[in-house]
């Protein structure tokens, strides 16, 4: 007994023996003691996130991938929400997961992992080791570390955010983009369709338009208000003071030099918008075309007018010029075939409510979207704030 006694003893001082013979491994058994004696001590969160960094871009750097960043908003995020779960260790990914989309639904890509360890470069080793570090389409890392009992352990999120959408960008490089619904602020995820011709963005969460995007000649997208360039009318003088005269001249010098493009539909699908000068130097277009050349030259006159894009109960989707004087507002077609000595008959827009049903306008400088919630309907004042929500375009 006493030598069985005495071969356990033995083993014990073996056992201490070889953890202190490695000054390294004693400090780690003495952080344990230490995590023992002091689980309540504060965790210094930047140091173990600047060193949480280091070993993940250690082994990135290895797998020739770029070094991940700080994200502080998400790392403020993970802290909030570290203070409302009871306990960590048993933290569900799933509700990190739904608490992160919801306060950063630009995050696209995210990736979360609880990790446990009785020492902290084992933590920092299970963070380099986790598959998702080495996957090159995260950029940030944010962590929480805490305690719990006599083991560290730590919260880990990869992400990246989406840029945020850029009609530049969207041009040049494609892919996905955050964006901001400007009616409600739910943000989501936008993508340039390159078969469209004509997009509007909408938000998913109210429904509502937001942005009229065309692609041109040159088949880049623009927002629908940059076609209209400030082009003036050869031969047209302005009036000081612009009169149903003067907006008629316009309307006529526009029929007389276009040639109407015909489509089978009018908005036909890959097909571009025109800017005015483009339109008047093949003096043709289709309906969106023309109208833009007349909206752009009636502004040019200083006429208020504005291009409506809807549908028309005998041509279907279709584009037309809106003009207004005083209180006066007309609905100048612009695909109308004029004979030599004829000039196009005024209709006010109250006369063509019922042919004409606009969803959206633009001039210059604004989109115009229907907010009376009607759809598939006439309109009798296309300047109405009462039926047309204003979005202003230098967003
Ligand atoms: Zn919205």
């Amino acid at each position: 007994m006493i030598r069985f006694a005495a071969i356990v003893i033995v083993l014990i001082f073996a056992v201490i023996g070889y953890w202190f013979a490695d000054p390294a491994r004693a400090k780690n058994v003495a952080g344990v003691f230490d995590n023992l004696i002091n689980q309540t001590a504060d965790i210094e969160q930047d140091v173990f996130e600047f060193q949480a960094l280091e070993a993940i871009n250690e082994r990135r750097q290895q797998l020739n991938l770029a070094a991940l960043s700080t994200a502080p908003e998400i790392q403020d995020a993970l802290a909030r929400f570290g203070a409302s779960q009871r306990n960590l260790a048993d933290t569900r990914l799933k509700d990190l997961f739904a608490n992160l989309q919801s306060e950063f639904p630009g995050a696209q890509y995210l990736s979360a992992t609880v990790l446990l360890d009785p020492r902290d470069d084992g933590l920092f080793k299970s963070i380099a080791k986790w598959e998702d570090a080495g996957n090159p389409q995260y950029a940030t890392l944010s962590t929480l570390a805490f305690r719990d009992g006599l083991r560290k352990g730590c919260i880990a999120v990869l992400a990246r955010q989406l840029p945020p959408f850029d009609l530049e960008a969207a041009n040049r490089e494609g892919g996905r983009f955050f964006q901001r619904c400007p009616h409600c602020g739910s943000a989501h995820a936008v993508m340039l369709d390159r078969k469209s011709q004509t997009l509007i963005l909408a938000c998913p969460d109210c429904q509502k338009p937001y942005d009229v995007l065309a692609a041109d000649t040159h088949e880049q997208f623009r927002r629908a208000t940059d076609f209209l360039e400030g082009f003036r009318l050869p031969g047209i003088a302005s009036t000081p003071t612009p009169n149903e005269d003067s907006m008629l001249a316009i309307w006529s010098a526009v029929l007389r030099h276009c040639r109407y493009e015909y489509d089978n539909t009018s908005m036909k699908r890959g097909e571009a918008w025109k800017k005015p000068s483009e339109t008047w130097k093949d003096a043709a277009g289709d309906c969106e075309d023309t109208s833009i050349l007349l909206a752009d030259a009636l502004a040019s006159a200083g006429i208020e007018s504005r291009v409506a894009v809807g549908w028309n109960i005998h041509i279907g989707q279709h584009a037309w010029c809106v003009a207004k004087i005083g209180n006066q507002q007309w609905v100048l077609e612009s695909t109308l075939q004029l004979k030599a000595d004829q000039t196009p008959e005024l209709r006010t827009v109250a006369d063509a409510a019922e042919e004409y049903q606009p969803e959206q306008l633009f001039d210059r400088q604004h989109l115009y979207f229907r907010n009376d919630g009607k759809e598939r309907a006439g309109c009798d004042d296309y300047w109405a704030d009462s039926r047309w929500e204003t979005m202003s375009v230098d967003r």
